[in-house]
């Protein structure tokens, strides 16, 4: 596996694959079982294998989100490695956005719904920086996680509305043996905090918005909502001390 900080290094190193079939997978690194099972995904469906790692501060409101969010390169790049990654596209903030940056994507209904309402911006980040991804690698299959399905969402409106020639894959949501959605997050969660995290699934796996509301009345919820996503979902967020959670379930068949 290489490690690739630049546009041009990445540019360059995919030129002799191009007739080749390239996924990519977007990430923000602190990998877990839920990034492995998207490398995983890829490595079995494309001939080359790109994953991002780049903690995209567009798509963070609040500084000491960003600050605090966990980064362990080193460890990250074993893991790529080990799923079988090619290539580990690693730049610096500057890299992707340059001095005089100034063109961003709004995907501005489904960008501004739940998640858009709590965190505006949010997902002009996302999809600014993911339309980036998109043109710098320009793979056939990108590969995200159903576990955030509203950016999922925005992500299949963009490629739709501005043509983009990529296929979304959707990987299912991977949890902890209590239900726990894995997240780069729960790294911040104390043993209580865990504990308490735990309400956030059980609620959700009634699929009833109301009796979600209140198996959750004790936490701090930001929203629980049905979100009429492809597939419907029933989403929610909620604050467990100074970490801030997000899942879903989805409403229609038995796939998760
Ligand atoms: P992140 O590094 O948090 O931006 O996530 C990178 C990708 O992994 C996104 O497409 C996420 O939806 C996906 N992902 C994160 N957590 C999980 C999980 N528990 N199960 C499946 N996919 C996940």
């Amino acid at each position: 596996m290489k490690i690739v900080r630049t546009i041009a290094g990445l540019r360059a190193a995919l030129e002799p694959r191009r007739r080749e079939t390239i996924a990519l997978v977007p990430t923000m690194g602190a990998f877990h079982e839920g990034h492995a099972s998207l490398f995983r995904a890829a490595r079995a469906e494309a001939d080359v294998v790109v994953a991002s790692l780049f903690v995209n501060p567009a798509q963070f409101g609040h500084s000491a989100d960003l600050n605090g969010y966990p980064r362990d390169e080193a460890q990250d790049a074993a893991l790529a490695k080990a799923e079988g990654v090619d290539l580990l596209f690693a730049p610096n903030t500057e890299e992707m956005y340059p001095p005089g940056f100034q063109t961003w994507v709004d995907v501005e209904q489904v960008g501004a719904a739940l998640e858009g309402v709590h965190r505006p911006g949010h997902f002009r980040g996302v999809a600014t920086i993911c339309l980036k991804l998109f043109n710098i690698v320009r793979p056939q299959r990108a590969y995200f996680g159903q576990k955030d399905a509203q950016q999922v969402e925005v992500l299949r409106r963009m490629i739709r509305d501005l043509d983009l020639e990529l296929e979304l894959h959707v990987l299912p949501t991977v949890r902890d043996a209590d239900g726990l959605a894995l997240s780069s997050r729960n790294a911040r969660l104390s043993a209580e905090e865990r504990e308490r995290a735990r309400a956030l699934h059980r609620a959700l796996a009634t699929k009833d918005a109301e009796r979600a509301r209140e198996l959750l009345r004790d936490l701090d919820v930001d929203y629980v909502e049905v979100a009429d996503f492809d597939p419907p979902v029933l989403a929610a967020a909620v604050r467990v001390g100074n970490t801030r959670l997000i899942d879903n379930v989805i409403l229609e068949g038995d796939t998760e």
